[in-house]
């Protein structure tokens, strides 16, 4: 990773685990399985484009400056529509969760945009199989630890995306535009699967901040867009920013954000592929009535899978639901995380600040949070190096699983569903948030037991 002060030019290892952490085979296997299902679910979210447009207009009332601009942002395009194709890299993440014997993958939340750590889970899983098979992890078989492939997977899947831009326009040597932030430290992250995309495909990737796009990047009269320098078209909008309302300093932001959405190229993910990963969409999702009408294309069976993975979450509006939330919150905050509709860690109230937290708010604004039940982590102990430093500790750890998709909107139809990897995050178990870019956590491997 970049070092925070170095202007670009100075880099420091990711926070890791020395060892790879202990996981049960059967849950890292279940997650493994779920993720198809959970693909198609989303589809199903997104397709259902009045009932996800409606959820979200409600919820926009809470957040009119953020959400609410997203969902207008939307609608605007909406309209102006010319790219059937729309794609998405996603990552489902999990705690396992320990309770009368049993261990449970649980979901902690489901993400649509911008996910990261796919790259240098990679790195992390060959770095400790090349640690136990030139001996020096004498007491670990590599047969444990499976290598993550997700750095692959995930430009392999760039390049399937790009692939179905080139035979829908009969072009080529077309490139992706990577959105990314600017100044960010994960930039090996995102390089890694640049320069495998290219290695492997001869796809290149460009990088631009959205403050400079519409300064780098023009449309021709048909929407198509082009890296102006060396004239290259662009078949995939790549989005590793624009999530969060800093992404968006000003109006220049806003204004790229909608002239990317209007173009051709197919975006990673479009506005309400983004919005259909808020943490309201998940809430409902947990109530039997909301998942019934979005499992089509998904088995009774692999409905069951999914619901074993979702703990209670509430909503916490003034529907008798809500009301009862607000209840539970109040008596027995250290059951529960609260959360607002955000990005990117650093964002969430836990356990007994959430009392005081709601007393702060007006009543009106909590409707905006979801209440969610805590997951009890099975414990571990391992050692966390960071910049240079070792720490030990009690750790409990995060599973995700990451999921490569193309939809049609014209037929309805998924042209692409794949599980290019996973990553394991793990944080010292005194803090709350396991963000490995936001400083709490790092990067980690499996080491799968019975
Ligand atoms: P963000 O969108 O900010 O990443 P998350 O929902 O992933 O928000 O929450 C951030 C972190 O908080 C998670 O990585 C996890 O460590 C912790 N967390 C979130 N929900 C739960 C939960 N239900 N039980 C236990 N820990 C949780
Ligand atoms: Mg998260």
């Amino acid at each position: 990773m970049l070092t925070a002060g170095g202007k670009g030019s100075t880099a420091v290892h990711a926070p890791l685990t020395l060892r790879p952490t202990k996981f049960k085979k059967a849950a890292f296997e279940e997650a493994l399985a779920v993720q198809k299902p959970f693909n198609t679910l989303y589809h199903n979210v997104v397709r259902n484009e009045e009932w996800l447009e409606s959820v979200l207009t409600e919820l926009a009332k809470f957040d009119p400056a953020f959400s609410g601009r997203l969902l207008d942002l939307h609608i605007k395009a909406k309209a102006q529509r010319t790219q059937p194709l729309t794609a998405g890299l996603f990552r489902s993440d999990y705690i396992v969760h320990s309770a009368e014997g049993k261990d449970q993958i649980k979901q902690v939340e489901f993400n649509t945009v911008s996910v990261s750590f796919g790259a240098l889970s990679t790195r992390l899983t060959e770095l400790h199989n090349y640690l136990i098979e030139s001996g020096i992890y004498c007491d670990l078989s590599i047969e444990s630890v499976p290598k993550s492939k997700a750095l692959y997977g995930l430009a392999k899947g760039l390049a399937d995306i790009d692939g179905a831009y080139r035979a829908q326009n009969n072009v080529s040597g077309t490139a992706v535009l990577a959105i990314v932030q600017p100044g960010e430290r994960n930039a090996m992250d995102q390089r890694l699967v640049e320069y495998e995309l290219f290695d492997s495909y001869k796809v290149r990737t460009l990088r631009v901040t959205l403050s400079d796009v519409q300064e780098l990047v023009r449309k021709t009269d048909t929407g198509r867009l082009i890296y102006t320098a060396g004239n290259t078209e662009i078949s995939v909008v790549y989005y590793r920013s624009a999530y969060s309302p800093s992404d968006y300093p000003t109006e220049k932001e806003w204004d790229a954000r909608l002239y990317l959405e209007v173009s051709h190229a197919i975006k990673c993910p479009n506005v309400i592929t983004q919005l259909a990963g808020a943490k309201k969409i998940q809430q409902l999702l947990t109530e039997d009535k909301v998942l019934n009408t979005l499992s089509q294309d998904i088995t009774p069976d692999e409905v069951a899978l999914l619901k074993n993975t979702f703990v209670a979450i509430h909503p916490m509006d003034d529907s008798p639901q809500g009301l009862n939330a607000r209840k539970l919150a109040n008596e027995h905050p250290e059951r529960y995380v609260l959360k607002p509709q955000r990005e990117g860690g650093g964002n969430n109230i836990y356990k007994e600040s959430i009392p005081e937290f709601l007393k702060s708010l007006p009543e009106s604004q909590w409707g905006a949070h979801i209440l969610m039940e805590l997951i009890n982590p099975a414990q571990s102990t391992n050692q966390i190096l960071r910049e240079g430093r070792l720490y030990d500790g009690e750790i409990v750890s995060e599973l995700g699983v990451f999921g490569t998709v193309l939809w049609d909107t014209d037929s309805q139809k998924e042209l692409i569903n794949d599980v290019p990897g996973f990553l394991l995050r793990t944080k010292l178990q005194s803090s709350n948030e396991g963000g490995v870019a936001a400083g709490f956590g790092c990067i980690d491997s499996v080491q799968l037991v019975d």
